[in-house]
């Protein structure tokens, strides 16, 4: 990976103390532990990859002159003190990951933050305020169909007896995983951060889509994140031989259920630019070849950074739901599986944002995030801005995931300019 990295990499912008060497070195190092066969990375919350790569992290935060606390989620902060003694700015994600995930997800954000720190340790400049580096636990929860654990707990908002429940596949509680990391729920409650004692949380994040290369642009600013809502619906019609039920007499569940995605496909433009509707899990019934389907059960995931056109949508999508289900005598039934709260990001922290790029000669460009985020959890209480950076081709959670080492290093310098000027300016 390191040779990779290092192949096309402009050395001129290794400057301000920002360093592409250290940082490629660094996203290598951390690419090694769970590492896959298929060169993935397998990394999961709160399994022992995930502390390995947080004691690498913290063995280089020392390096940086930061000093390293861990909270009762294993949340890891690394920090520098300030001029005066006024709420810190956090910034950092993740180095869990999917399932033979990627190499950049997460650990970019970390380590971007984390190389912002030790530039000023190198140029000897001391921050206004306080700042910390931070890894937050289990942000992709692949292992408990959760996630976003430790920003959760961060917050206070972990739900700590629905965690009682879980269980992994291989029956191990949510617990019992714990206790293998040196947690427990007990400790997870004590998590919680004193907002108060927090000005801002900023996250470099690689951008999982194509906006980016698109524009052919190496960062861009996040207008918002989107917050998910997921809608089961069921359409119940009449199961009945496909051979010997006439076209005019049937009540065929999937023919409506059909009718219905092509809606669902349509509307989410007729709301705003970044609302999206998703049917990605569809479950037929009986499911034979020579079966008019009986039942489908189908899921819409529904997002937009905006709560109200995010709403308008889903009416809309039940509506349409609603005409269909008159037009072909197919039933349909549904409820709501799953809704997050959707963080817009603050106008004056996006425009801080754009001229941090365009300092650093980049033309500002704005885009939303359609994937959760810490950002997303700690943007509900406490200021958060995002900076993405250009994904090759797109791909995430995938070992295929890339960021070019002059991208990753050009959002170093990005997230230190905006550091450096939110130091001053005091966000409310
Ligand atoms: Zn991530």
């Amino acid at each position: 990976m390191l040779n990779q990295l290092l192949s096309d990499y402009n050395s001129r912008l290794s400057h301000s103390g920002v360093n592409g060497e250290r940082l490629a070195n660094r996203l290598a190092e951390l690419s090694k532990i769970g590492h896959t066969s298929e060169n993935g990375s397998y990394r999961l919350g709160f399994s022992a990859e995930e502390r390995q790569a947080k004691e690498l992290v913290k063995k280089w935060m020392t390096e940086a002159g930061l000093t390293v606390k861990e909270d009762g989620a294993g949340n890891v902060f690394g920090r520098k003190e300030g001029r005066r003694n006024l709420p810190a700015i956090l910034s950092g994600s993740h180095v869990d990951s999917v399932p033979n995930g990627g190499h950049f997800d997460g650990p970019l954000g970390v380590l971007s933050a984390l190389e912002v720190a030790q530039a000023w340790q190198e140029t000897g400049y001391v921050p206004e305020r306080p700042f910390e580096v931070v890894i937050f636990s289990d942000e992709e929860g692949s292992r408990f169909n959760g996630g976003l654990t430790g920003s959760t707990a961060f917050v206070g908002e972990l739900d700590l007896e629905r965690q009682r429940t879980m269980t992994d596949k291989d029956g191990l509680s949510f617990e019992q995983v714990l206790a293998k990391d040196g947690l427990s729920i007990e400790t997870i409650a004590e998590a919680k951060r004193n907002a108060e004692d927090v000005a801002m949380f900023v996250e470099v994040h690689i951008e999982q889509g194509k906006r980016l290369e698109k524009n052919d642009l190496q960062v861009g600013i996040v207008t918002g994140i989107a917050g998910p809502v997921w809608l089961e619906f069921t359409f119940d019609g009449e199961a009945g031989h496909a051979g010997n039920t006439p076209m005019t007499d049937r009540r065929d569940a999937l023919a409506a259920a059909s009718a219905f995605i092509g809606k669902v496909q349509a509307l989410p433009r007729t709301v705003s630019d970044s609302a999206v509707a998703t049917v990605g899990k569809l479950n037929v019934h009986p499911n034979g070849v020579n079966v008019i389907p009986g039942q489908v059960k189908l899921y819409v995931d529904v997002r937009d950074i905006f709560e109200e056109p995010r709403n308008q949508l889903i009416n809309q999508i039940l509506e349409a739901a609603e005409v269909i289900s008159g037009q072909t005598g197919v039933e349909v039934t549904w409820k709501e599986m799953i809704r997050k709260q959707p963080v817009p990001i603050r106008k004056d922290l996006q425009n801080l944002f754009s001229k941090a790029v365009e300092a650093n000669g980049i033309e500002p460009y704005f885009l939303p995030s359609g994937a959760g985020h810490d950002a997303m959890i700690v943007g509900r209480h406490i200021p958060a801005a995002m900076l993405f950076v250009r994904s090759q081709d797109g791909i995430s959670h995938n070992p295929a995931e890339w960021s070019s080492l002059n991208d990753c290093v050009q959002g170093v310098h990005v997230l230190k300019t905006f550091l450096e000027r939110s130091m001053d300016e005091q966000p409310e």
